[in-house]
């Protein structure tokens, strides 16, 4: 009696067919489970008589063993259909796209350009790998300058005869001014924007590399009023309509006289803050009238000429903007800071 039930149970698995995962599941449940019908032949098995229990009980483990391999391989067989129908379904949605953002310094250097730009400055470019002579000798830097030390610019090349063509990383772009000035003749208009070098100890507050723009207009008549109200302009396009300057008086080789601008401090509206070290205001740029030596030095007939010149760090705008407080985290390359910037521009 119980041998004729394997026999057809056995006959019955051997022909099973599922056409998908949970008809597989359910052929388990049938045959496998706890209350499915092999372990059903169990209370069967309690009345077999004593000599025919060790016959018996071959037949149904392998019963048992042939049910799982079935029932396993038509599982297996679903299970890789439908891997291969998804790969074919083409009214599936796509994978979304991660789309980049625009790097903060890039998106702050454009907007320095833009609001230029539409003052009339056009965009002067140069090498970051320069001479001394564009680096510094034009730009009116005694030759005992701590620029040219080595412990504050990077040297690519030293030339024991002439210091003017020692080959540096650029400390600032002014050197892109020099070349511009070699090459045209007054009205001159140019912003250049670009990355400097300069040999510094990594922190917080300093690298060895940042960002600059630099500006330079030179024409018959220019004054130190015309910087001032560009630079005023500049400011309450870039930091909202109600910021206020001031420029403290300031020294750089290459201009004279020369100043240092502040903004009122936009996060306490000039009352004094932690950020503006409660002073109400915060230093922006440096800037003055290009000193007569430089124009001479680029060809400009500076009896003729006068012009302006200012510089700003692109870094030092963007953490008053943004209120980053470690310039290292510009380059570190973490998206998790990067991605803070996706709506800004
Ligand atoms: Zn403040």
């Amino acid at each position: 009696m119980i041998l004729e039930k394997i026999e057809s149970l056995l006959a019955e698995i051997k022909t099973l067919t599922a056409s998908n995962a949970e008809e597989a599941e359910a052929l388990r449940l049938k045959y496998l489970s706890k209350k499915g019908e092999i372990n059903a032949l169990m209370a069967d098995f309690r009345s077999v008589p004593a000599e025919q229990k060790k016959e018996v009980g071959i037949k149904i483990n392998e019963l048992k063993q042939t049910a799982m391999e079935r029932i396993n391989a038509l599982r297996e067989q679903c299970e890789t259909a439908e891997t291969q129908d998804e790969g074919i379904d083409l009214t599936r949605s796509a994978y979304p796209i991660d789309l980049g953002t625009r790097h903060p310094l890039t998106i702050v250097k454009n907007e320095i350009i833009d609001i230029f730009s539409r003052m009339g400055f056009i965009l002067a470019d140069g090498p970051e790998v320069e001479d001394d002579l564009h680096v510094f000798t034009k730009m009116n830097f005694a030759a005992d300058h701590p620029a040219r030390d080595m412990q504050d610019t990077f040297f690519v090349e030293q030339n024991a005869e002439d210091v003017t063509k020692n080959i540096v990383l650029r400390s600032h772009t002014s050197s892109v001014q020099a070349r511009y000035m070699e090459t045209s003749q007054p009205p001159i208009r140019i912003i250049s924007p670009g990355r400097v070098y300069r040999n510094e100890a990594i922190t917080a507050r300093a690298h060895c590399f940042f960002h600059q723009v630099e500006g330079l207009y030179i024409d018959k008549d220019v004054s130190f009023t015309d910087l001032k109200q560009v630079l005023l302009s500049f400011a309450r396009e870039m930091f909202g309509a109600d910021t206020k300057i001031r420029l403290r008086p300031s020294y750089f080789p290459f201009t004279e006289p020369s100043a240092e601008m502040d903004i009122s401090c936009h996060i306490c509206g000039g009352k004094g803050c932690g950020f503006c070290k409660h002073t109400g205001w915060v230093e922006i740029l440096g800037c003055g009238m290009v000193d007569p030596n430089v124009l001479e030095q680029c060809g400009i007939d500076s009896k003729v000429y006068s012009g302006y010149a200012f510089g700003m760090g692109v870094e030092r705008i963007t953490n008053l903007k943004y209120q980053v407080s470690d310039l290292r985290m510009f380059s570190e390359n973490d998206t998790r800071f990067l991605e803070e910037f996706t709506s800004a521009n």
